[in-house]
């Protein structure tokens, strides 16, 4: 199809090709859905969290993980926070364990500690250097993940997943590498990947397909941020479309309006991710429920009470 200038809507209209690149979802089954929560560090963030998880729990996610803060920070908050899913919710935890900065010995026994309390999913990750420090691995510590995947699967049988990235990773040597990276992580024992955030659905599902190409068939999860601070967001290193800056452009003072817009770009990413056959999402939730919850609603997953979604 070729555009001159001088069409006006109708006949731009007229020659569109006919493919709604949403159909409708009737008779597709609502997606398995994940939360991402952080340990909370102060009496209010903790009175937030545990309003948050109480809302989505609703859901009926397949699991709901908790970050380990950066150098294994936030060890004990993240120990207490999925112990205490274990006790006192329906939900099935993950915790975040990460390499970074401890000696073998003491991964291990944190992992220990988790199956001991019924914590029976790890997602296994290296971990970031402290803020303007590059990565040296403790020289009693792993490496890497895939060293970390390996080492938890002689502990116990963990369920395992593991971080993948459609824009590479930023100290891989080359994409192929990262992806090979990846596929270890994979061949070690994890089971599922989730992708870090992406704002661009491209990225990723070429990168699904170069995932393919390379022989890996594990699930590979998108990892959706809903934006409600575009001016934050734009700090996590996702590639940022044009389009999508340009919408949120002088929202900064205006919270209300920024809320809905997030609210529909990110229905849109994921219903556009679903019309691409994706049956899994995974929400980094920032410990604020709205957002998400609507957005699970769009993909068609209602609370266990409300019934399955007929189609
Ligand atoms: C879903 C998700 C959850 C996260 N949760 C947390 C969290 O809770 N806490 C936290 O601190 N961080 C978290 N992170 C961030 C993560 O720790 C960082 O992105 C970190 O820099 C890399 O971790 P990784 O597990 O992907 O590392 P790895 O898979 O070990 O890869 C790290 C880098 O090393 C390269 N590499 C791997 N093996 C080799 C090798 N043998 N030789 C040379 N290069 C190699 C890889 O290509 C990559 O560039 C998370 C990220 C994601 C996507």
């Amino acid at each position: 199809m070729t555009h001159s200038l001088n069409l006006n809507s109708l006949e731009r209209w007229a020659e569109a090709p006919r493919i709604n690149p949403l159909p409708a979802r009737d008779g597709v089954p609502p997606p398995a859905i994940s939360f991402e929560f952080f340990p909370p560090k102060t009496e209010a963030l903790e009175t937030q969290l545990w309003a948050c998880i109480k809302r989505l729990e609703a859901l009926n996610p397949s699991f709901v993980s908790v970050t380990y803060g950066a150098g294994g920070s936030t060890r004990e908050r993240t120990h207490a926070t999925v112990e205490k899913l274990v006790r006192e919710t329906s939900l099935t935890p993950a915790a975040h364990l990460t390499c970074v900065g401890a000696t073998r010995d003491e991964v291990d026994e944190v992992a220990r500690r988790y199956w001991d309390a019924g914590v029976k999913h790890i997602v296994a990750l290296r971990g970031d250097p402290p803020p303007g420090q590059a990565y040296t691995p403790h020289q009693d510590g792993y490496e890497y993940a895939a060293d970390l995947v390996a080492g938890l699967k002689k502990i116990a049988d963990f369920e395992i997943t593991v971080a993948a990235y459609p824009e590479v990773h930023p100290e891989a040597t080359n994409p192929e590498a990262d992806l090979d990276n990846l596929k270890r992580k994979l061949d070690n024992g994890a089971t599922r990947a989730i992708t870090q955030l992406f704002f661009d659905n491209t990225l990723y599902l070429r990168f699904l397909d170069r995932a393919l190409a390379a022989g890996i068939k594990a699930p590979i999860v998108p990892g959706i941020m809903p934006i409600t601070n575009f001016t934050q967001a734009s700090k996590f290193g996702a590639f940022i479309p044009a389009w999508l800056a340009n919408i949120f452009e002088g929202l900064e003072d205006d919270l209300e309006t920024r809320r809905m817009v997030a609210a529909a770009t990110a229905a849109e990413q994921v219903r556009l991710l679903q019309a691409n056959g994706i049956d899994e999402f995974h929400f980094y939730t920032l410990n604020r429920p709205d957002l998400t919850y609507a957005i699970a609603r769009i993909l068609g997953v209602k609370p266990a009470d409300h019934g399955a979604v007929s189609s």
